[in-house]
């Protein structure tokens, strides 16, 4: 299976969406130690992630971007 195929699985992984039809959590996983890319990828994609969920969480509770 192609990279792309792992990818679309890991946003939705990531997203907490089900993953595509085909690809098995277990699946995923294999790729991922055998593949160095998507485990660099992914990695960027959560932090992404997080990045913008402090973000909203923030702007959503009102507290202020910076700390003062
Ligand atoms: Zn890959």
């Amino acid at each position: 299976m192609p990279c792309t195929r792992y990818r679309t699985a890991i946003t939705a992984h990531i997203e907490g969406d089900p993953l595509p039809q085909g690809v098995t959590e277990e699946e995923l996983v294999t790729h991922l130690t055998a593949c160095p890319d998507c485990t660099r990828w992914s990695k960027r994609l959560r932090a992404l992630r997080e990045a913008t969920d402090d973000l909203l969480r923030r702007r959503r509770s009102g507290a202020p971007a910076k700390p003062v």
